[in-house]
């Protein structure tokens, strides 16, 4: 069978169109990446695991996206299926201090729901532009904050199709990770406990830490945020500014002259720009420095 008639197949078991040959850039903050062969967005978590056990069945080999915030795809694109959670998967339900949020659901619209039921824990994801289960998987953290602790049990949907709960016992988080990369499923719900926090208080940290990233990201340009790891004990955005990287440029990707950290698409950069620029600031900064710079940004497809 070809793309097309895998696609005819897929859309008898998912309402939103499937897409084949999608432009993997209109899926990702960088605007980059080539097509992918097919592209789901299931509505609900009935409609993934049909996918799943589908995909499955005829040993199509699958990835899942959330909003394409942490990720570089390659200028070939993606063989298979990408499942993407993000604008599909987004229904929160909320009991108490609990929130039960599906995968696609955005961490800033969660921290302002949040802050609205006067819950707190959220305001350092309020400025974080990914899908809650992209960030469970991460582990996304900013400002001394990381969203594991607050996970108190997921729902994924197995590479066979069967649904699973996995509770907060069997989780391990550590920096920008967690044990999830081990399993070869998509994260369909999470949820979450909150702390208590008085709606104005929780809203004005949301707020502040806004207004911190505004100064110091350079958030009108596309990117994909940090793209190194911190090394132990130091930081990577100082690592390539002391290294005199900053505004480095390669084809239409460029170190951002605002953040050492950030690599910004100027219009039209390629995944291959990008990696460029990748490698110049590794051997240069490790030159300088002796550290040895590792992507926090996950590359997928075909380079
Ligand atoms: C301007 C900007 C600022 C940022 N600031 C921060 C920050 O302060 N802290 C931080 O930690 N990150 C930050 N990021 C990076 C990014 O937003 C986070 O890593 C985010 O958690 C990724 O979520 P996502 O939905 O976009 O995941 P994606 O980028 O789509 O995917 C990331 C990884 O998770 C996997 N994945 C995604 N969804 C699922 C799912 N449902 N089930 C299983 N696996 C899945 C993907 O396969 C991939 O391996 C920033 C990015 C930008 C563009």
């Amino acid at each position: 069978m070809d793309k097309q008639q895998y696609a005819q197949q897929l859309q008898l078991l998912t309402k939103a169109p499937v897409l084949v040959d999608a432009p993997m850039s209109s899926y990702t903050t960088w605007k980059i990446g080539g097509p992918a062969d097919l592209l789901l967005q299931p509505a609900d978590t009935d409609e993934l695991a049909a996918i799943m056990a589908y995909l499955h069945e005829h040993d199509l080999p699958w990835i899942a996206i959330g909003n394409g915030s942490n990720l570089l795809v390659g200028d070939k694109g993606i063989r298979g299926a990408v499942i993407r959670t993000a604008n599909c998967l987004t229904g929160t339900r909320w009991l108490g201090d609990t929130v039960t949020a599906g995968a696609g659901v955005l961490l800033p619209r969660l921290a302002i729901e949040a802050a609205e039921r006067s819950l707190g824990g959220l305001a350092f994801a309020g400025g974080i532009p990914g899908s809650i289960g992209g960030a469970v998987r991460m582990n996304a953290g900013a400002y001394g904050y990381n969203i594991g602790p607050l996970v108190t049990a997921i729902e994924v949907v197995e590479y066979n199709g069967h649904k699973r709960t996995i509770g907060a016992e069997e989780l391990t988080f550590a920096y920008r990770n967690s044990n999830l990369f081990d399993v070869p499923a998509i994260v369909a719900n999470v949820t979450l406990q909150l702390p208590a926090c008085p709606r104005e208080e929780s809203l004005a940290q949301i707020r502040h830490y806004n207004q911190q990233r505004c100064l110091k990201q350079p958030l009108e340009f596309p990117s994909c945020g940090s793209v190194f790891r911190n090394p132990e004990g130091d930081h990577a955005g100082r690592l390539v500014e002391v290294t005199g990287l900053r505004g480095l440029r390669v084809g239409n990707a460029q170190v951002s002259v605002k953040h050492g950290n950030f690599i910004v698409n100027l219009g039209g950069a390629t995944a291959a720009d990008v990696r460029g620029v990748i490698e110049e600031v590794q051997q240069r900064v490790f030159a300088n420095t002796g550290f040895k710079l590792e992507p926090e940004v996950k590359m997928i497809g075909e380079f």
